[in-house]
């Protein structure tokens, strides 16, 4: 903004009939500058605003326009009226007036009361060089002012063109209403739609639940009554099948009548399959014990060097082969709180396997600390288990297909069992294994 810029022209306002003359000119300066239609229709109704409230007051008043072009190119008209103090009662008349213009200031200075107006000029108008101003002050100084009637009319053509325009606007207003209408109706109706069938699936849903609930009582009840049945049976045939082997033992006791050599093979086949009914039974009833949850750990602090030993010494003598090595390295603690009887019985379950399933190579025990637990390594180089069975070998009864022992039998019981116990300790049974290459089972127990 440059107060010392030319202005483009001036008037002086002092009669009545000059606010016609500022209104043209107004209107004029204003399509030169570069102004829409609307817009040069604004500036000419503010400019006949303040006139008449600066006539009224009977005082001449300078008019001043000057046009901007730098940073947001702008049109403004200065309006001093000489008689000063007249600020506050012209700024109450001009109420209004400011809706027209970007900007209306109104204040008492030393020329008097002073009228400020700006507005800019539309992104479209052309460029204001030196010369187009030139050009501009030259057509201005020009002007003829019309008579109060030429004013007239242009201003009726004004009001019929504004009057148009709201037509229009009130036509699109109200084909938008509809519009807007019957979008809303489709709304409507699409939430409807999807409300009936969020209910629908909620009520789906619902039912689908209770059926779940239902089964899965049921199954808790079929795996309580397959336990007691387990239980009860294993229990019933325990007796007779010791009595069985206490009768064959007796039979082929030198202290008995003689036995021919083809009845004392038949009286240790006898022995030997009711030896291992019973181990069946054992794990049966040790399995259906630990699924019924009446197995209770005795918690105490466990030498784990002792059950180490223990462990050593006792299986030492099945791991017979030479061709397998069989070690078992220092526990990793002193000490550990669980119950010693189901940790030995774990980990002499674990071993047995891994004696059983290696023809060669090592099995190994270990112990090791990871992130506040403790982890007992069962390892083998022995026949490994192929990844997709690693989960089934713990299902009761699955023994891997073609998977011989090469010493003892089986009953597939033993890691159903394992994984219970080692639940029942806090802790969970993991295995890693390859086929050809050898297992590794990992017990993890909290070690604190
Ligand atoms: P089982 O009485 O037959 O040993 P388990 O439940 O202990 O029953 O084991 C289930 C099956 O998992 C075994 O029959 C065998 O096929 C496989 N398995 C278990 N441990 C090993 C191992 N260390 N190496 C190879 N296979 C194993």
């Amino acid at each position: 903004m440059s107060e010392a810029a030319e202005p483009l022209t001036r008037m002086r306002l002092r009669v009545e009939q000059d606010i016609f003359v500022v209104r043209q000119l107004g209107r004029e300066v204003a399509r030169a500058v570069g102004m829409e239609q609307q817009d040069q229709t604004r500036i000419a109704t503010a400019l006949s605003e303040v006139g008449r409230v600066m006539v009224a007051g009977g005082h001449a008043a300078e008019v001043t326009f000057v046009a901007e072009p730098n940073g947001v190119p702008t049109l403004r008209v200065t309006v001093v009226d000489p008689l000063p103090g007249g600020a506050a009662d012209v700024g109450a008349q001009l109420g209004q007036v400011g809706r027209l213009v970007d900007t209306l200031e109104v204040d008492d200075g030393e020329a008097g009361t002073v009228v400020r107006m700006a507005r800019r000029l539309p992104a479209g108008a052309p460029r204001l060089t030196a010369e187009r101003m030139d050009e501009i002050r030259a057509g201005l100084s020009e002007h003829v002012p019309g008579t109060p009637l030429d004013e007239l009319s242009v201003q009726n053509q004004q009001l019929i063109a504004a009057l148009d325009e709201v037509r229009a606007q009130r036509d699109d207003l109200a084909r938008l209403n509809a519009e807007l209408e019957e979008t809303n109706r489709g709304v409507m109706a699409l939430y409807h739609q999807l409300s009936d069938e969020l209910e629908e699936t909620n009520r789906g849903v619902v039912a689908l639940y209770a059926e779940l609930d239902e089964k899965s009582v049921q199954l808790r009840a079929a795996s309580e009554a397959k336990s007691r049945f387990l239980a009860n049976v294993s229990h019933e045939l325990r007796a007779p099948v010791t009595a069985v082997i206490g009768l064959a033992r007796l039979l082929n006791d030198p202290a008995s009548e003689p036995l021919t050599s083809e009845q004392r093979r038949q009286v240790e086949l006898i022995s030997g399959s009711a030896t291992d009914l019973l181990a069946l039974v054992n794990d049966l009833l040790d399995l259906a014990k630990a699924e019924a949850g009446r197995i209770e750990p005795e918690w105490a602090e466990v030498d784990l060097r002792a059950v180490f030993a223990q462990l050593r010494g006792t299986l030492r003598p099945l791991a017979t082969r030479p061709e397998v090595d069989f070690v078992v390295e220092e526990p990793p603690l002193p000490t550990l709180r669980t119950d010693e009887v189901l940790l030995t019985r774990v980990l002499r379950n674990l071993l047995t396997n891994a004696i059983k399933f290696t023809a060669a190579g090592e099995v190994r025990l270990a112990g090791r600390l990871v992130d506040g637990d403790i982890e007992f390594v069962v390892s083998d180089t022995g026949a490994g288990i192929p990844a997709e069975l690693h989960e089934r070998i713990f299902e009761e009864f699955y023994q891997v297909p073609g998977s011989t022992a090469i010493s003892g039998k089986g009953t597939g019981l033993g890691l159903p069992y394992a994984r219970r116990l080692v639940g029942i300790l806090g802790g969970g049974l993991r295995v890693e294994s390859e086929p050809e290459v050898g297992s590794t089972f990992t017990v993890r127990l909290p070690a604190s």
